[in-house]
């Protein structure tokens, strides 16, 4: 079988792994901690960054540092993977669905202002599959309206928007190295921002929001959280991150390879990448159309058949059981995307063999 997207581990992760073991520096308190941070900080020319347990988890920071909370709406895409709707519920917020763009797949910013109440706290735009949001846009209706914006970039690390990465450009961004991320530490996430206040709120909420009295003894001022990632998986991401240029460099070859072998299939609607972005290609994805001669669903099972793992697009969260009631604009495009839509091998070791292989039964 050829896999969805799988971890490539090929650097220091043993070496740095095995240090904190040895030393015994495995839990949240450690160098490779203050690393993690710093060196991610720098890939992505953010001031600050603060490590998460999972990506889940910096999304949640993020909203609990500005403070969004009970009686707050925050405008979110639906065609997402489920964490972000997930996170402004957590805080007690309601999520309101926009629709997403036909050749992008992510939040259409034009039909945003339709959907701004009084209410309206925060927009989450989510790249999904890696294509940026347009963040100038969304920037501008934020500014004319107060809102904070919450990039959730955890499947855009490496996409760039005019020159600045994805996750930097709101006022808060969110990354995730889950496995099938482009960098993994099993679980873990990180928190970006440029503010220093926020910095400062984000670390202190995530560390239980403890202060070390003269004494020792631990005083907490307010509710705090354990959001912390340990030493030993902060060593890991310090080594993948050491890698991810080339894992960048390779993941747009193989979209290259991809758009080059499938670009003059009928029906198979190929992924863009709009003037002013880079797009990562974190899953390298197609749009079933009309014209090819089964449907997508069937295309899926007829992979499969053949040995190739794929995966349709995230199935809309307005139509899950928990956000079913909640408010959304016209979701037309949304519910088209997500019915034809399809995700293709990714893996950033995948080998351009299997790459013709599958372009192959896609044109059979
Ligand atoms: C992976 C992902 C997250 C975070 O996932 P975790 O498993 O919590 O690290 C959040 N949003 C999107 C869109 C994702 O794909």
């Amino acid at each position: 079988m050829i896999p969805l997207c799988i971890p490539e581990v090929k650097g220091n992760e043993w070496k740095y792994i095995k240090e904190c073991l040895d030393t015994n520096w495995v839990s949240s308190v450690g160098s490779y901690v203050d690393k993690f941070e710093n060196d991610f900080a720098s890939f992505v020319k953010s001031k600050n960054a603060i490590v998460t347990m999972n990506g889940t988890a910096a999304l949640e920071l993020a909203l609990r540092t500005l403070g969004v909370g009970e009686g707050d709406e925050v405008i979110v895409s639906s065609l997402t993977f489920i964490s972000p709707v997930n996170a402004i519920r957590y805080v007690g917020a309601e999520p309101v669905f926009v629709d997403v763009c036909r050749d992008t797949w992510v939040m259409d910013a034009d039909k945003i202002e339709d959907l701004i109440t009084t209410k309206t706290k925060a927009i989450i735009p989510v790249h999904i599959y890696g294509h940026p949001v347009d963040m100038d846009k969304v920037m501008e209706i934020a500014k004319k309206h107060n809102l904070f914006v919450i990039e959730d970039a955890t499947e855009s690390l490496g996409s760039i928007h005019k020159d600045k990465a994805t996750g930097t450009i709101g006022h808060m961004g969110c990354f995730s190295f889950n496995g099938n991320k482009l960098i993994t530490t099993g679980a873990g996430g990180m928190l970006v921002t440029n503010d220093e206040e926020l910095s400062r709120k984000a670390k202190y909420l995530s560390t239980q929001t403890k202060t070390v009295l003269e004494n020792g003894a631990f005083y907490h001022e307010e509710i705090g959280y354990n959001f912390r990632m340990p030493n030993v998986l902060a060593a890991m991401g310090c080594a993948q991150l050491e890698n991810v240029d080339e894992y960048i460099k390779d993941k747009r070859e193989h979209a290259s390879i991809y758009n080059k072998l499938l670009k003059d299939i009928k029906g198979i609607r190929l992924p863009i990448e709009k003037e002013g972005c880079k797009n990562v290609y974190w899953l390298y994805s197609v749009t079933v159309e009309e014209e090819y001669y089964i449907d997508r669903d069937k295309l899926i099972k007829k992979l499969k058949d053949n040995g190739v793992d794929s995966r349709p697009f995230f199935m809309p969260v307005h139509k899950m059981p928990p956000y079913k009631d909640c408010r959304h604009g016209d979701m037309s495009v949304t519910d088209e995307v997500a019915m034809r839509g399809i995700n293709l091998p990714s893996s950033v070791g995948i080998k351009t063999d299997d790459i013709s292989f599958i372009c192959n039964l896609l044109r059979k």
